[in-house]
């Protein structure tokens, strides 16, 4: 396996001017494999960089989500700004993403930190071969298990995986994912004792209720990703959440689809805003009125459903890729994959579920509109 050069505590960072070359790009050059970048987006914003918890690897504390199957040229923009962290799945946008960040890995795969979720069966190692192979790597520096049950993240199979897949080098670090039932699944998951890293979906609306979870992290010196956090705050009210997750501790990094090339500079500019209390309250009064109707997650829903119904899983589709994050193809092809969605049709507007959403989700209008536009 090839050694990182950037996955060290001491030498976080890279030559510019090579990881420009390796890029493809010259310093201070702007050809982005067939994209132009104007004269806003040459501006230079200068990425932090924080331990990932034990694993000791450096990443940049923005770092790069794939969900939107972001173009190669768009990626390589991210790198150029000293984003080293990128995370992506066989899934995403139907096998593109996977396919564009393999691509743009091209040259400079060891600065870069690569994390993987594991959307595939992991009792034996063919998904995670396809996945390295597509990626023409021979490895993936962190595989994330992606557990949506608090049950099965108790299920030995991860820890197999895990233990396989160290030992034969193809990962080196191993992670838990969760955006549903995910405080119980996480405290599952740590209760194993084998992964190095979390991944919880997180928004400025859950501090309390995740500060257990941060305090077994920090005790375990688990790095932290945090992912879908923006949940309906906006413009400068987001940039201000990304300062408040990066002041929470233990928190290293946040995860992010980015759309354009400005929003991959705004977030690196909010990774160095300093907060005031005032802000801090503002934001908590923001965030909670902007989660009110808006899922969170919590699988509630599903299980008291007469009917069986995958309620939660509907749900995000409609409400989180397709109001939250404008991602249609992401939300259309999510829910054609549900394996339940066709249960949706028996809902008999009973109404259970929408008096025990803990945020007033009007749970029957997104069961319709799903079905309506993403069938
Ligand atoms: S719709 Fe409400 S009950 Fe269902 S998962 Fe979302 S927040 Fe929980
Ligand atoms: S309204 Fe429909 S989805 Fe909600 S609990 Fe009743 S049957 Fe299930």
């Amino acid at each position: 396996m090839k050694e990182q050069n950037c996955t060290n505590e001491t030498n976080p960072t890279y030559s510019r001017r090579n990881f420009l070359s390796g890029l493809g790009l010259a310093a201070g050059g702007t050809a982005l494999g067939g994209t132009t970048a104007t004269a806003d987006e040459k501006k230079e914003v200068k990425a932090n960089y924080r331990t990932l918890g034990k694993t000791g690897l450096k990443v940049s504390t923005i770092s790069m989500g794939t969900v939107g199957a972001q173009d190669i040229g768009f990626l390589k923009f991210g790198f150029a700004q000293g984003i080293n962290f990128i995370h992506t799945a066989p899934n995403y946008s139907n096998g593109k993403a996977i396919i564009n960040v393999g691509k743009a890995l091209q040259g400079i795969r060891k600065d870069i930190v690569l994390g993987l979720k594991c959307s595939f069966n992991v009792e034996d190692d063919k998904g995670i071969d396809d996945a390295l192979k597509i990626l023409g790597t021979d490895h993936t520096d962190i595989a994330f298990f992606p557990i949506q049950k608090a049950s099965l993240a108790l299920d030995p199979k991860y820890k197999a995986a895990a233990e396989r897949w160290k030992k034969s080098g193809k990962c080196k670090y191993v992670g838990l994912t969760s955006h549903k039932e995910t405080i119980q699944v996480l405290q599952n998951g740590m209760k194993q004792g084998f992964y190095d890293i979390i991944m919880p979906a997180y928004n400025v609306d859950m501090e309390e209720e995740f500060a257990p979870v941060f305090a077994e992290a920090k005790k375990q010196n688990l790095g932290v990703v945090l992912m879908k956090t923006k949940r309906g705050l906006e413009g400068m009210d987001y940039n201000k959440a990304i300062a408040r997750y990066l002041e929470t501790k233990p928190v290293t990094t946040v995860v992010k689809g980015m759309a354009t090339y400005v929003e991959i500079q705004e977030l690196l500019t909010a990774s160095s805003m300093k907060l005031v209390a005032a802000d801090r309250e503002m934001l908590k009064e923001k965030a909670r009125i902007a989660m009110t109707g808006h899922c969170v997650m919590c699988g509630n829903c599903t299980s008291i459903c007469p009917e069986g119904i995958q309620v939660s899983d509907i749900v995000r589709c409609s409400d989180y890729y397709l109001s939250n994050s404008n991602f249609f193809e992401m939300a259309t092809e999510t829910y054609q994959e549900l394996p339940g969605r066709r249960d949706a049709g028996s809902c008999g507007d009973c109404g259970i579920c929408e008096e025990q959403c803990p945020h007033q989700v009007p749970i029957i209008h997104h069961l319709k509109r799903a079905e309506k536009l993403l069938a």
